[in-house]
This record gives C-alpha cells, structure tokens and sequence, in this order.
C-alpha cells in the first residue's frame, strides 16, 4: 500500500514534470511555420532512432503523431505565423507571368475574356479587342460549375486547346478554371494560370493538390467564406510548396438582391493588413449587372487591389453563360478609361 501511494507520487510529479515541458514545447511550436504531414513524419523517424527507453518505437510514433495533431489544432492565439501572413521576410509576394507581366508589383493587372469559351470566333474576336487595350490575361474557361447540370458546362479540353491557340496568337497569359485535382495532368500544358473558383475554395484536396504545381493558382473567396477561412483555403495551396497564390474577392452572399453577391470591398485593405498575397477584385459575379462596373472599378483601384477581374464578350445577349452580367466591348472600353482616370502612384502597403 505504502509503495503503490510512493509509486503514484512519483507518477504525479514526472506528469508535472512532462506537462511543464509540453508547455515549454508548444510555446516553441508557436514561433514555428507549420510543416507538412510528410516533414512530420521523417521527424518521427529521426526521434524513434534516438529511443532506448521502454516505449516501443511504436509507441514513440503514436505519441508524437498525436503531439502533431495537437499542434495542427492549436488554438490561433498559439500560432505565432501562418505562410499567408506578412512577415520581415515576406512583405508582398510578386507573381510573374510567362509574357512578363505579373501582379502584385504595384500595378494594376486587368484580367478579362468571357464567362466562358463557345467557340474559337468568339474568344479570337474577344482577345482582339483586349489585346488592343493592353490587357495581359486571358479568361480561358472550359469546365464551368454550373448551378443546373443542364446549364451549358463548358467545351472541356476543346475549349482548353481554342484558349490556348488564341491566348498565343495574342501574347496573352491564360487562366482557365479547374474543377478536380484528378485535371491537372490534362490542362498543365495549356494553361498558365489555374483557378480555382468560389465553389471549390473549401476543397482542401484540390487545394492541397494544386499547392504542388509550379504554376501559379488564383484563389477566389467561396461565396460564404469568411476572411479567415478564405486565407486558411490559401494556407493550403502555400503549405505545399506553391508560392504564388493570387486571391479575388468575388462578393459574398447577403439580403442585398439587387446584385448578384455583395462585393466585400473590406476585404481589400484587410489582405493587405494581414497577408503578403495580391488580391484581385471580380466586378463581375459580385455585381452580377454590367452598369455599375465603372463604379466598382474606381472602388477597386481606390482599395488598394492589384488588379480588377472582369467578364466580356462580344455580343453578350447571346452568352451561354453569365449573360446578364457580361460587358460589351464599348461598355469594357469605359472601365479601361475608368482605369486610366483613377489609378494612381501604388497605395502604400500597409
Ligand atoms: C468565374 O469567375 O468564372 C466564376 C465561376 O466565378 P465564381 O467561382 O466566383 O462564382
Ligand atoms: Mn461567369
């Protein structure tokens, strides 16, 4: 009895002890980028190699697995940086492009084309008329996620092969849309930029598989996502390796419905407080309606975003997709000059 009330003591003072050096540890942890699963694990093998305790090396990997898992859920207030956060060492990430153009160098990046490819005419005549105004990037969409599957949903790799010989004929950088990780092996060769578009931003497989690629990704905002949830989607494309991330704030679902989403304009300034990565803002599927696109783009360039994204197609009564929403060339005309009127000297980064 005497022993057993000795022995138990000495269990409670080594827990003491073991608990006092966790805190020790996560405080460590804290002021450490996450590493992946993979990391983690060689880290295990490295420790079991040191064991020549009791513990089986089993039971080493158990617990320093449950160690990690804990680490991964630590509370935020723990977690000292993310790889999306500004830090001395990373201020602002510049993403350049294959027709040496790039965004978030402190110009203002106009990506544009139609909702989505219909034909080798339409997105000729439509990278035509961009191409004459400067702009650099390309709308190339070929797999659209439509609400209705009966809806039209995109040419597929045929579209991908029209985007990609009209975005060359023009010098153009093209950005197609991708909707599974199971793609990226198809589209790789024909584009230069992958999306991935609000329905998917909670997808943390495609996320994780396209934070493999070495080619840039755009994130755009899920429609219902919060500012940290849309930066933790961003966590995951960084986290694999994938720096150059670009985001766009696409609008966000409210009581408002006399747009199509309501574009969170905060959501600007708030990257720019929090994160190194460029954002872009979408006056299209936020807005839903071409009229008041010269209003949102001044709103845009006064926010301190990198760039605008913003849909047109030569004859937009006739679109397939997002017809109420897309602008006439003439109408496109009027935002490039909206463009030229307000852009000013960079807005200091904050
Ligand atoms: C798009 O930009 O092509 C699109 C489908 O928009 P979202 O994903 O924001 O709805
Ligand atoms: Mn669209």
């Amino acid at each position: 009895m005497t022993v057993d009330i000795a022995l138990q003591e000495q269990l409670k003072a080594l827990d003491i002890q073991i608990l006092e050096l966790l805190n020790q540890r996560a405080r460590v942890i804290a002021q450490l980028p996450p590493c992946s699963a993979g990391q983690w694990d060689s880290y295990i093998v490295e420790l079991q190699q040191t064991n020549t305790g009791t513990l089986s090396n089993e039971a080493v990997k158990r617990i320093w697995q449950s160690l990690n898992s804990n680490m991964v859920n630590t509370d935020d207030s723990e977690r000292a940086h993310y790889l999306y956060e500004k830090s001395p060492n990373k201020w602002r990430t510049i993403v350049d492009l294959p027709n040496s153009a790039s965004i978030g160098a402190g110009n203002f990046q106009i990506i544009a084309g139609p909702c989505a490819v219909e034909s080798y005419e339409q997105l000729d005549a439509m990278a035509q008329v961009l191409s004459s105004y400067g702009v650099k990037i390309l709308r190339g969409m070929a797999f659209k996620p439509r609400t209705s599957p009966y809806d039209f949903q995109g040419l597929g790799e045929e579209g991908l092969a029209i985007a990609r010989q009209v975005a060359d004929k023009y010098n153009m950088v093209l950005v197609s849309e991708i909707l599974d990780a199971s793609q990226i092996p198809m589209m790789y060769d024909y584009v230069d930029i992958f999306w991935v578009g609000s329905r998917n931003m909670h997808n943390s497989f495609l996320l994780r598989a396209v934070g493999e690629i070495d080619k840039p990704v755009i994130l755009k905002r899920g429609f219902g996502a919060t500012m940290k949830e849309w930066l933790m989607a961003s966590e995951y494309i960084l986290l694999g390796g994938n720096e150059d991330v670009i985001l766009i704030e696409r609008g966000i679902r409210t009581f408002n419905d006399w747009t199509r989403a309501t574009l969170d304009i905060s959501a600007v300034p708030l990257v720019k407080q929090h994160s190194h990565l460029p954002i872009v803002v979408d006056i299209s599927h936020s807005a839903g309606r071409p009229d008041i696109a010269t209003g949102l783009t001044a709103a845009a360039i006064a926010s301190g975003a990198d760039g605008l994204m913003v849909e047109v197609h030569p004859n937009p009564k006739q679109a397939l997709s997002d017809a109420q929403q897309q602008l006439t060339p003439e109408q496109f005309a009027d935002v490039v000059q909206t463009v030229a009127r307000f852009q000013r000297e960079p807005i200091a980064q904050l």
